[in-house]
């Protein structure tokens, strides 16, 4: 069982540099087709916590590599992922149903820039140094924590992962991840790939398995050190509630209902093109996803007009295909929540512009997960349909008539990751910047990376932030070391 047993869609864990059969076997089904295409080896918590000690008895070694040395591999893994970029995104593809050209153009090329970046990052990175005056010297020194849990949701599977995982092992942790059941093959993929890279065995275990069971033991095991999470608001809430007693530090990249908010002044052709993308990329499955538009009602007819003509015209179906722009929704209990939501919208008030069923794919695909793409006016800006996090491809339309109107609506949400605001006028970007509840405020822009920025949200949308030294932060503590001086 390796690397060759993924190709014929046998997933196991991998503890210590070898596969782990699970006790605990589940179907991988391809949201394309509502087919199973393998089994998942599922681990039980006496697996996860054998896991947790290959992790623990790899701890002191690898701390002890130095960093320059770490970050060689981490580039080394980069190279990897890159030399089989296609087979990952293929893989990436079919177990979430994205389309495999925005796998092979975003979701893996992403995951290759995440290990470069945080191998140059501990590369440079420098030390505090404090003088107290005439007395002593004072630097600071960044310990690893020790074994750390990374538990990740099936939207970005693998980006998601290297996004944290880079980090961590720059700086000396060992890992024990925790992918999402339904994406399960490109963590796998990884922990093979890391051992070709170098990494010791031990170093970055996978661990698959169920949530409630193999996520819950990883995160109370006494020996995980510190717990990085990203997924749903609930989750996020008993992950942190299991980690306080041992202490623990935590991470929380949770959900979003993010405003993008157009203002009359701005790019009506960029901002149609930027909304309509940060509405439906990944089929509306993105915690940065802007689901429901703000726009100045000046604008509003000929701006849901674009955005028909926008959201028609994608190409909607196999995500196999390489032009297939929009594929399908994960499973089917997400699609029913999705749907579930279109209805709602239509007891609120809502009048459905285009959209809201299923879209007409061929046979082969007929048991897939699809669902179109969906825009919906006429709902009031404090509807469940506006405020709540549908994760899917819909999109609502809110009138506004003053700034401060707009930011009201904006901010009225229990969410705060990320915003997106489309105007010319600097000062009123400069307001919204401010004043908006969001981790995070693009301009003129969307989903915009820079790697050193800091990632996450305020309200019910998280906890920390992560990104450039912000990781750095996050997966090491801090020693200051304070030398007298003899004078
Ligand atoms: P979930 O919260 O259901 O799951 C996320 C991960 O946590 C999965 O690996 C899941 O395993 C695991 N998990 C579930 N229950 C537990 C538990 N009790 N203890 C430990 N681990 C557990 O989220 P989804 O996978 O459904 O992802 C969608 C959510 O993620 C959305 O709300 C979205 O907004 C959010 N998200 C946030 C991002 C951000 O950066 N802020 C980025 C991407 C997504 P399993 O799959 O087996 O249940």
């Amino acid at each position: 069982m390796s690397w060759d047993a993924l190709h014929e869609g046998q997933v196991t864990s991998v503890v210590g540099g070898q596969a782990q059969v699970g006790t605990q076997a589940f179907d991988n089904v391809a949201p394309a087709t509502g087919q199973v295409t393998g089994t998942v080896g599922g681990a039980d918590a006496s697996q996860v916590a054998a896991a947790v000690a290959a992790a623990d008895a790899a701890q002191d070694a690898w701390r002890a590599v130095p960093a320059e040395t770490r970050a060689d591999m981490l580039d080394a893994l980069a190279d990897r992922l890159e030399a089989h970029a296609d087979v990952l995104a293929g893989w990436e593809s079919r177990d979430t149903g994205k389309p495999v050209t925005l796998a092979r153009t975003v979701d893996i090329p992403r995951a290759v820039h995440n290990f470069r970046f945080f191998a140059g990052a501990v590369r440079h990175d420098a030390t505090g140094c404090h003088i107290t005056r005439g007395q002593a010297l004072n630097y600071t020194l960044r310990r690893p924590l020790g074994v750390v849990a990374l538990i990740t949701p099936w939207n970005l599977p693998l980006y998601l992962l290297s996004w944290k995982a880079a980090p961590a092992l720059a700086l000396g942790n060992t890992v024990v991840a925790k992918p999402s059941e339904l994406t399960p093959t490109t963590a796998s993929a990884l922990a093979w790939l890391a051992q070709e890279a170098g990494l010791p065995a031990g170093v970055f275990n996978v661990v698959q398995g169920l949530g409630p069971e193999a996520g819950a033991a990883l995160v109370e095991d006494p020996r995980v050190r510190g717990v990085s999470f990203t997924g749903g608001t609930a989750t996020g809430r008993r992950i942190a509630q299991s980690a306080a007693p041992g202490l623990k530090k935590v991470s929380l990249e949770l959900g979003g209902k993010n405003p993008s908010i157009v203002f009359a002044d701005c790019d009506v052709e960029a901002a149609l093109s930027g909304v309509v993308r940060a509405a439906l990329s990944n089929q509306g499955q993105v915690c940065l996803c802007g689901s429901r538009v703000l726009v100045e009602r000046s604008l509003l007819p000929r701006f849901v007009e674009g955005l028909e003509a926008r959201f028609r015209a994608l190409r909607v179906g196999d995500p196999s295909d390489p032009a297939t722009e929009f594929g399908a929704l994960i499973s089917a209990p997400h699609r029913r929540k999705v749907e579930g939501y279109i209805a709602l919208a239509g007891d609120e008030g809502g009048q459905v512009v285009c959209g809201g069923g299923r879209p007409t794919v061929p046979e082969a695909l007929a048991g897939g997960f699809y669902i179109e793409p969906t825009l919906i006016t006429g709902l009031a800006p404090d509807a469940r349909t506006a405020t709540e996090e549908i994760f899917g491809p819909v999109l609502t339309v809110h009138p506004f008539d003053t700034d401060a109107e707009a930011l009201a609506y904006a901010n009225a949400t229990p969410y705060g990751l990320a915003a997106s605001v489309w105007t010319q006028d600097l000062d009123r970007a400069h307001a919204m910047g401010r004043d908006l509840d969001a981790g995070m405020v693009w301009v003129n822009t969307w989903m915009l990376r820079d790697l050193r920025v800091p990632f996450g949200g305020l309200k019910d949308s998280g906890l920390g932030r992560e990104g450039g030294t912000y990781s750095l932060d996050f997966f090491s503590e801090a020693r200051n070391v304070c030398i007298a001086w003899r004078s």
